[in-house]
């Protein structure tokens, strides 16, 4: 277990200094170089006043400057905060606000909204990166990383949530919960050192892609391969060219790759495992990709506020479908009473899950109210509602947010979704819950077909067929596409605002 994600760097380039740590494009750096930039930056960042206390923002697209900045700002002693570089000037106001940053390392592209934003703010660095502006990887010939190397009890990130839910918050994570969070993982899903290769789909300012990318193929002294935008004509041609063993994926991005025309023909045997999280993935998907590929997924659960992995089905032991496995170690897993939040229910009950663990947020950064409505008694409360077996397997049943009472019943959407998925005319499905003032709460179904030969007449018989009636949706609407995030999660906020107007 390394003490931080620095330190882990630190060992992979003592180890293996000429072993290709990072590839994207036509750009690659070995391990050696790769410490060299990070260590060449950390002391720019530090000569102008950074480090311990301070928080330094990244608005950048995937890229090697992405990869170099998020271990420097760290190795300099100072809290990384990554952000989406698509926010607005807004977004980005307030996120400036909140976190107080100090420094701002940004992409070329979103020079204009920095520049709107960033002067408002006193801001000690503010360094643009890009084929016109300066790069991160031109510090190939620093030599030693700062000493001392980070403090593991001290503040590493401040990753703000997805937003799925709500305004964003800043979950602040300590190195030693995210660098233990690695090694946890690494228990379920065993990495072989020195050989395997990562592939990058999803933005690495998310804490899905940091962790079972960035994260993970230092810890594994592996390359990691990034690409710069999801495509799947890229993707696939990626995992051939560069025999990628490894890649991490929501479910749309397996449903997406699976759906091109060119799938059948890609060369995919390198792969090894694939891991599938930030959503509810489909039995039909997981079975498909497996069938096509050769390769074992795995499918696991966490979020931003748990560092975020809590669970994972083993690669080496027993893969329940439809389940998200079992607690990392030195994770402990409870369901609890939803209205109470404290008692504990027995297997097989669905509740809401608890966890406690090594790898769980400080708190949300400013925001104490929230942190304790979520912190409580050392657990945390994850807002989702699952129940365990007596094996210890988790399976979600759905966010408690996403939880509707139809006529007085719980309805939890995603069974919906999944029995829309297992229709052969289907490729994406979405469900949600609006208010009615006879039955409380009524569904209504997002679907984007295969063909335009499936109508919604047909649908909701096959619907019929397969749940009781008051988990039939009431409307089933065509949509030619479904509201995503960054990293490919149906974006059900958007969707109820843009579509529930819908409904009469
Ligand atoms: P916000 O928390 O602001 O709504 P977000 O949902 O994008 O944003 P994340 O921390 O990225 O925040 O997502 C964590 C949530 O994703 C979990 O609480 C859970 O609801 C869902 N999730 C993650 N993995 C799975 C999975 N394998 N199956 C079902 N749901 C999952």
């Amino acid at each position: 277990v390394w003490p931080t994600v620095v330190h882990m760097l630190e060992a992979a380039a003592a180890q293996s200094s000429e072993h290709l740590a990072l590839v994207c494009g036509d750009e690659q750096l070995t391990y050696g170089q790769y410490r060299a930039c990070v260590a060449g930056f950390a002391h720019d960042l530090m000569q102008c006043g950074l480090g311990q206390g301070d928080r330094v923002v990244l608005l950048m697209g995937n890229s090697l400057d992405i990869a170099i900045a998020s271990f420097a700002v760290q190795a300099a002693g100072a809290q990384v905060v990554p952000l989406n570089p698509a926010y607005t000037t807004s977004e980005l106001r307030q996120v400036l606000a909140s976190a107080r940053a100090r420094g701002i390392i940004y992409d070329e592209a979103v020079t204009q909204v920095v520049s709107q934003v960033g002067a408002s703010f006193d801001v000690a660095y503010c360094i643009g990166t890009g084929p016109g502006q300066q790069r991160l990887t031109r510090w190939q010939d620093a030599t030693a990383l700062p000493l001392p190397l980070p403090d593991p009890n001290s503040p590493s990130t401040l990753q703000y949530t997805g937003g799925t839910t709500g305004v964003p918050k800043g979950v602040s994570l300590t190195h030693q919960a995210v660098s233990i969070n690695v090694s946890q993982r690494e228990a379920l899903l065993p990495t072989l050192r020195g050989q395997e290769k990562v592939l990058a789909i999803t933005p690495l300012f998310h804490v899905y892609a940091v962790s079972m990318g960035l994260y993970l193929a230092a810890y594994a002294q592996g390359t990691l391969v990034i690409m710069p935008k999801y495509r799947p004509d890229t993707v696939l041609q990626a995992i051939a060219q560069h025999r990628i063993t490894l890649m991490s994926g929501s479910p749309t991005i397996f449903m997406g790759l699976m759906a091109y025309e060119g799938f059948e023909q890609a060369d995919l045997s390198s792969l090894r495992l694939c891991s599938s999280g930030s959503a509810a993935l489909a039995e039909e998907t997981l079975t498909r990709w497996q069938a096509a590929t050769g390769c074992v997924v795995c499918e696991g659960y966490g979020q931003t506020e748990a560092g975020p992995v809590l669970t994972y089905n083993p690669f080496a032991g027993q893969r329940k479908l439809g389940s998200v496995g079992v607690a990392v170690p030195l994770t402990q897993l409870q369901i609890v009473d939803v209205a109470t939040g404290t008692q504990v229910l027995p297997v097989g009950e669905a509740g809401e899950v608890r966890a406690r663990g090594p790898q769980i947020m400080s708190g949300y950064d400013g925001m104490p109210e929230e942190t304790a409505k979520v912190l409580r008694d050392g657990w945390l409360h994850t807002g989702d509602i699952g129940r365990l077996d007596d094996q210890g397997y988790l399976t979600i049943c759905d966010r408690k947010k996403e939880m509707a009472i139809v006529s007085g019943f719980n309805v939890y959407p995603r069974e919906i979704e999944e029995v829309l998925f297992r229709h052969p005319g289907v490729s994406e499905a979405a469900v949600i819950g609006v208010s009615d003032a006879y039955r409380g709460e009524i569904l209504l179904a997002y679907v984007v077909a295969k063909d335009s030969t499936l109508d919604e007449a047909a649908l909701q018989a096959y619907l019929a067929e397969h749940l009781v009636k008051y988990k039939w949706p009431s409307r089933v609407f065509f949509v030619t596409e479904l509201p995503k995030t960054s990293v490919g999660k149906i974006d059900k906020n958007t969707l109820r605002r843009r579509l529930a107007s819908d409904v009469d």
